[in-house]
């Protein structure tokens, strides 16, 4: 909806330059039939601009969640603007000061003011600042389990396996949980109100835990129907309730027995046929960090009919090659570029990123 504003802000802009070059234009037929007023300027109808000009999504994703993380981020949001920066996605999960859920903070989180000091820079700077909140997958990083799993151990997919996190990834919450989603929407719901979002990035990612037969609601279940079931939860809440945009991550809907990706960035546990299951109304995020000389899954993911947004990472020969594969689709449903960092960049040193730089120059025009 910001976007709207923004693209509104500029064809109103270019309305009045165009008038202001063609003055005379408007001495010669001044009847009021012939034209609308635009702040005390006639302006012939023929002067009307055609379609906005197409603005890629030149994104940063950015880990948001310690207080001091927003605070560096604050700090950079003005060079980054002035980069070609247009959008940040802000990963927060567990770090903000819920009120609904005090007891899922985490010991640093920012506060409300915090927040809204980053979201009133973004919007000075035109960048539409979107938080991510890592659903479903990720609740655990090496022995620690998040706030979620821990205040909650009973939305555990694999309650009381896998001691220490031993030979896993990350846990999962059970997404058929009958209390879980009341849980988590009032964490978005918050989110929601203090980025004053207009879309939610909902992460799920390298979801390896699902439909564990350790879980007595999941046991035997189809993974694909699943997982198709947490978005379409998600998605009815966020887009349909809540009137935003929903973001996440592309790599459980990629099939990895079809696309020669690995089982990180592909999906290897029968999640990929999700891919026919939920709304082609959510935006995929595309991340592959390795130099390739094709990234099949961008067309594959535009055929189906979704918004793309590739990601690439900090080796600058990887996100060249993919800002470079993806370029050539000309669909307005391939957004631009988003760099993600993952801890490769300090916050302050972010407008040096030799990667970022490298996709902001390219989806500059
Ligand atoms: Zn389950």
């Amino acid at each position: 909806m910001r976007t709207q504003h923004f693209l509104f802000s500029i064809c109103l802009f270019s309305s009045v330059i165009w008038a202001l070059g063609n003055a005379g234009a408007f001495a010669a037929d001044d009847s009021p039939s012939s034209g609308v007023s635009l702040g005390g300027l006639r302006v012939a109808e023929s002067a009307q601009p055609g379609p906005a000009p197409r603005v890629f999504w030149r994104g940063v994703h950015v880990g948001i969640g310690s207080s001091k993380a927003v605070e560096q981020l604050t700090e950079v949001v003005g060079p980054l603007a002035r980069l070609g920066i247009n959008v940040i996605v802000g990963e927060i999960n567990y770090g903000y000061q819920y009120r609904s859920h005090p007891e899922l903070r985490t010991g640093n989180a920012s506060s409300a003011e915090q927040i809204k000091k980053l979201q009133l820079e973004c919007r000075m700077f035109n960048v539409r600042l979107i938080p991510q909140f890592q659903c479903l997958g990720h609740q655990s990083w090496k022995e620690r389990n998040a706030p979620l799993l821990t205040k909650y151990p009973q939305f555990d997919e694999t309650p009381g396996k896998y001691s220490k996190n031993e030979s896993i990834y990350c846990r999962s919450w059970c997404l058929l949980h009958p209390e879980v989603n009341k849980v988590v929407f009032d964490l978005m719901d918050e989110l929601i109100e203090a980025f004053d979002a207009d879309a939610l990035h909902v992460g799920m990612d390298e979801v390896f835990l699902i439909g564990e037969d350790t879980c007595p609601r999941c046991k035997g279940k189809d993974r694909a129907e699943l997982f198709a079931k947490a978005v379409n939860d998600y998605y009815e809440h966020l887009v349909r309730g809540r009137k935003i945009e929903m973001l996440m991550w592309g790599d459980r809907l990629i099939d990895a027995s079809k696309y020669n990706y690995g089982k990180w960035e592909a999906s290897a546990n029968d999640t990929a046929r999700a891919i026919d299951m939920i709304s082609k109304d959510i935006i995929i995020c595309d991340w592959h960090y390795e130099r390739r000389p094709a990234y099949e899954s961008v067309p594959m993911f535009l055929e189906k009919g979704f918004r793309v947004w590739p990601a690439s990472w900090r080796k600058p020969d990887a996100s060249r090659a993919f800002v470079d594969y993806s370029r050539r689709f000309k669909s307005p449903r391939m957004l631009g570029h988003l760099n993600t960092t993952w801890g490769a960049v300090p916050i302050r040193e972010l407008p040096g990123f030799e990667p970022l730089r490298y996709a902001i120059s390219a989806f500059a025009k």
